[in-house]
């Protein structure tokens, strides 16, 4: 057999292995069953492709898109190693030039469609030309809980099977669930070597803020990277337009990019923010599937995304080139909110909402962590790394204390409270405010009434919020407002775990504070009552809030 070096720099072009490469071609070429899970642009095609060159027969390839399959033949052609690929996109010729290769022996590596392994034929012919090798790419699509499921990708395991051939399997989607089933149904559920590498992104400085007042963080944030290209991500489509707005009126270039618009005018925006150095877009996740800008700067969340994978993709478009980049991902209490809400109403089945609520959960925990934030990123996707220095907790170590008590208290007032009541009635009850409302119901009589004294209102509701992030409290879906416990409470409710805490306190955006009252809470009002609320902001200077009141 040839060295998988050689053949890198002689063929490929290559001056050395990607991380992870040289082990994974190694597995492969041996004729090990491989699981092999790295990032996109990691380089996986170049681990079944160097190990079919150094294997005795075909390797066939399942691969879920043509353009995928077309690419791929194209440029390994260029490089000499003789490729095809049978896709219902091939003309006659290209179909009959593939069979010629094939019964000629010719042929090194075959690209399929999973959708041929349907006819009748696909078996015969593979068994007839010598496959010794299958190599499935995007192995993802094997799976029933992803967006990307693909029916045929489930005929892969009795081709293996038939053929007892060794597999390969390759994709970029770490969670677990995921590659559980990938493990079910391509190789009968025996281990095959596993290799998880690469998801490191050095060069990304992470960073994490409590959202306090969002549109100043993020006109900061951009303020400080003047003249970069970054993009800022929204939560709503109308967000990105009022936002780009005021990163306008602050000087900047900046443009807003949803779903929403016409195909013609996102077109624009991709094509400008490709063309033009320091483009800032503001967008909804609808944007960057397509981008591959390496020159990317910095990427913001003016709110907090959807998941753990969400956030890695997302933080991912900057610094491809891997010269330093910036990331900064606001978050707070109303995000988890929403998060959950989405969540709780989605149509999915019980047993992917509670995969989807794990997935917000790890990125709660990364938001709340409280020690080196890659570290803790890569542990999620099963990489152990040592504290990086390139992220804010790294920079600053935040100030921590034993939570334990803290959180038995509050615990406490949400259970006797009968868990229908939010963080605002709660921490009054906790800091002993005898209010109308905790009046009325007696909840000055409880013994929890005044034991968080010794904290302050704005530390009770990082308090509250951190709860949140750890999942020990959830918004009740069934009744506004209203906070639950979760099991994961339970252990510290017992005294059985302990829990560590920051002791960053959210700013309340200090000076006076102008109100409008208003008694009427009629939906078609709402629009009004924020250009009077902006009116006013504008005029007094100061920060204005709609409070709506029922007296
Ligand atoms: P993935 O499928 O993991 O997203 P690809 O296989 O498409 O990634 O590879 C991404 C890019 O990296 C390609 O342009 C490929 O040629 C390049 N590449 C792969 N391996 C190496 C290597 N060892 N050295 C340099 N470039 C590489
Ligand atoms: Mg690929
Ligand atoms: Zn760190």
């Amino acid at each position: 057999m040839q060295r998988a070096e050689e053949i890198l720099s002689s063929v490929f072009g290559f001056a050395g292995f990607r991380p992870g490469q040289a082990e994974i071609v190694a597995a492969v070429a041996e004729g090990r069953n491989t699981l092999a899970i790295m990032p996109t642009g990691g380089g996986k095609s170049l681990c079944y492709q160097l190990p079919a060159l150094m294997r005795d027969g075909v390797t066939v390839v399942i691969s879920p898109l043509i353009a995928l399959m077309r690419d791929q033949v194209r440029a390994l052609r260029e490089s000499g190693v003789a490729a095809g690929a049978l896709t219902s996109g091939n003309t006659e010729e290209e179909t009959e030039e593939v069979f010629l290769a094939l019964d000629q022996g010719r042929l090194k590596l075959l690209y399929m469609a999973p959708e041929r392994l349907a006819s009748g034929g696909t078996l015969t012919l593979l068994r007839r030309i010598g496959t010794s090798l299958i190599a499935v790419d995007e192995a993802h699509c094997v799976s029933q809980w992803g967006h990307d499921f693909r029916p045929d990708y489930l005929r892969i395991g009795e081709l293996r099977r038939a053929l007892k051939v060794p597999l390969a399997a390759f994709t970029a989607t770490a969670d677990e669930e995921t590659r559980a089933e990938i493990v079910t149904r391509l190789f009968d559920g025996a281990a095959p070597a596993t290799f998880l590498r690469g998801f490191d992104r050095p060069n990304i400085h992470l960073a994490f803020a409590v959202k306090n007042q969002p549109r100043r963080q993020i006109l900061d944030f951009a303020a400080a990277r003047r003249g970069q290209s970054g993009i800022v991500y929204c939560g709503t489509r109308a967000k990105t337009e009022t936002l780009a707005q005021a990163l306008r009126e602050a000087g900047h270039v900046a443009c807003h990019y949803h779903g929403g618009m016409e195909a013609d005018d996102r077109r624009q925006v991709e094509i400008r923010f490709q063309r033009e150095d320091g483009l800032i877009v503001v967008a909804t996740v609808a944007f960057g599937m397509g981008i591959d800008k390496p020159d990317i700067r910095w990427v913001a969340h003016a709110d907090l995304p959807k998941s753990i994978e969400a956030y890695y993709q997302e933080i991912g478009r900057a610094g491809r080139d891997g010269a330093p980049a910036e990331t900064l991902t606001l978050y707070g209490p109303d995000d988890i909110r929403l998060r959950r809400a989405q969540i709780d109403e989605g149509l999915a089945p019980t047993e992917r909402k509670a995969a989807d609520d794990a997935r917000l959960n790890a990125l709660l925990g990364l938001a709340e962590a409280t020690c080196c934030r890659r570290r803790r990123l890569l542990a999620y996707f099963g990489e152990t790394a040592e504290p990086c220095g390139a992220c804010d907790l790294c920079d600053t170590p935040p100030d921590l204390f034993d939570g334990t008590e803290t959180v038995r208290k509050a615990l406490s007032a949400v259970l006797r409270t009968g868990e229908s009541f939010g963080a605002g009635h709660l921490i009054d009850i906790l800091t002993g405010q005898g209010t109308d409302k905790v009046r009325e119901r007696g909840h000055d009589m409880l013994p929890t009434f005044g034991v968080g004294r010794d904290q302050s209102k704005a530390e009770w509701q990082a308090i509250f919020r951190q709860m949140l992030g750890h999942d020990l409290i959830r918004p009740d879906p069934e009744r506004q407002g209203a906070l639950r416990m979760t099991d994961a409470a339970r252990p510290i409710l017992r005294g059985e775990a302990d829990i560590t805490l920051r002791r960053d306190t959210i700013r309340t955006p200090a000076g006076p504070v102008a109100r409008a009252l208003v008694s009427d809470e009629d939906a078609p009002l709402l629009s009004a009552l924020k250009a009077k609320r902006r009116a006013l902001a504008e005029a007094a200077r100061v920060p204005a809030y709609v409070i709506f009141t029922d007296r």
